[in-house]
């Protein structure tokens, strides 16, 4: 290759950048050539979206509240590229201008490793973050992210929709109509909020469900029909059929449920555990210390193919109420992440170590704490025998047991307890399935002894329940 040549290639590999850039900058960038301050738009301002086409009307009605103003084309067209994704930091801006444009006080620094005043849409994104709207990632290094870049996934828009709409108290009538959203996937209380405000319908199956597509990026138009439908009131979701879910949801007010929770795993008892309850039937949850998930990633991601729940039970099990807020939360994301990295939903439940917590726990875990009302005191004992007979004694009709599958004598003692309590009637559910309206913030000792939220003068040392902090893992 020639020296013209190469200089030929990277002029091409820069015009190609440059094209990208402005393409991403698209929707409302005042900074960008392509598309300066446009006057306001008005019915049928877009050349790409034609009068009859599906989200036509709320596309139109998106530009004449000035949320979005598409691109200038060379031809002096505007276009709206309906079917494109959006950027997460393009969506911090359009629903920063559905708010209506509010002054956003600047911070010092950053709070995103990623993030700076040069990026577009810094004062969007410091909003939404002020707002509590995104909270970003915390890496295994330890810095906060937004990933700005990122095209925004169908159910973190339903994250982002639901925060910015207060957190309202969620209300759902039976199963989601939606087959692939369940109890226990990330996002699912916001989903099935988007969902009963009929903000989202779905697309049909062929075998009559319908369909979320969580994962999947959402397009410019889609998010158009959102936001009109947040503002306007939604619209009848289709009938959906989605045969009988697996597992079949269990009423806890009619059957005597019980959970059994194993914590501070995984570890190398857990694929023991996994066999058992897997020959038993018998759903679990576990909560797992977060610096134990990255050398056991595939037992944890067993646990959620088996039907297991997996719960946040801190990274490296410190006692909360010594910890500060920020301390705390880092705790909580971290642990969230590598979980996620295992290849199992984002947690939705918190257990806190020692069953120790504080107010400022309560705010940060942004997920329900689950603690129990019976101590089988298995880590104190190692006694298999005592731990069948305390288990035994204290469990009721939605009791939540707490065990360690660190110890051995533990494991020894499952086969013996799933046989007792069946034999006195009980069916083994997980968290998810005990508390399926299980509230941030909310305390829950069983599935009727609970701490609201709401509830003040709560905070409290559990001491009764403390553990020696001889389970606090290694690397
Ligand atoms: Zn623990």
């Amino acid at each position: 290759m020639t020296a013209p040549d190469r200089r030929n290639h990277r002029f091409i590999a820069l015009f190609a950048a440059l094209v990208l850039v402005l393409a991403a900058l698209g929707p409302g960038a005042a900074a960008a050539p392509a598309e300066p301050e446009p006057p306001p738009p008005t019915a049928g301002t877009f050349s790409d979206v034609p009068a009859d086409s599906q989200f036509g009307p709320e596309i139109e009605w998106l530009a004449g509240r000035g949320v979005t103003t598409g691109w200038l084309e060379p031809d002096g067209t505007r276009t709206f590229r309906p079917l494109e994704p959006i950027a997460r930091n393009a969506m911090a801006a359009f629903l920063h201008r559905l708010a209506g444009q509010p002054p956003v006080t600047l911070p010092e620094a950053s709070p995103f490793a990623d993030v700076s005043p040069t990026t577009p849409f810094y004062p969007e994104i410091m909003w939404a973050h002020q707002e509590g709207i995104t909270t970003g990632w915390t890496e295994a290094n330890g810095t906060r992210t937004f990933r700005p870049w990122n095209p925004i996934a169908r159910d973190a828009m339903a994250a982002f929709l639901f925060r910015y709409s207060g957190e309202p108290e969620v209300v759902t009538e039976g199963p989601l109509p939606f087959g692939d959203v369940r109890p226990g996937d990330a996002f699912h209380r916001e989903i099935a909020w988007l969902a009963t405000r009929g903000v989202t319908t779905g697309w049909p199956t062929a075998s009559g469900c319908r369909e979320y597509r969580p994962l999947s990026p959402i397009a410019r138009d889609a998010m158009a029909a959102f936001l009109h439908r947040l503002v306007n009131g939604g619209v009848e979701m289709p009938p959906s059929e989605c045969g009988v879910p697996t597992p079949t949801p269990v009423d806890c007010a009619e059957t005597r449920c019980v959970a059994l929770t194993f914590d501070d795993g995984p570890g190398v008892h857990s694929e023991r555990l996994l066999d058992l309850l897997k020959q038993e039937e018998v759903p679990a949850t576990f909560f797992v210390v977060g610096q134990r998930v990255p050398t056991r990633a595939a037992s944890v991601a067993r646990m959620v193919a088996e039907g297991h729940q997996v719960g946040n039970h801190s990274y490296t099990h410190p006692e909360f109420p010594k910890l500060t807020g920020e301390a705390q939360r880092a705790e909580i994301e971290r642990t969230d992440t590598v979980i996620v990295a295992a290849g199992a939903p984002k947690p939705t439940v918190f257990r806190p170590p020692f069953g120790a917590w504080d107010a400022a726990t309560r705010r940060v875990a942004a997920m329900p704490l689950i603690l129990w009302n019976v101590d089988t005191l298995d880590w104190k004992h190692r006694d298999p025998a005592q731990t069948l007979a305390i288990t035994l004694r204290d469990t009721r009709p939605g009791s939540i047991v707490l065990m360690h599958e660190t110890h051995a004598t533990t494991i020894e003692a499952v086969p013996e307890v799933i046989d007792a309590l069946r034999a006195r009637g009980y069916t083994f559910v997980t968290i998810a399935d005990l508390l399926p309206n299980a509230r941030a913030g909310s305390v829950y000792y069983s599935r009727t002894s609970v701490a609201p939220a709401s509830e003040v003068n709560v905070d409290r040392l559990l001491t009764g329940d403390l553990q020696p902090s001889t389970g606090v893992p290694g690397p």
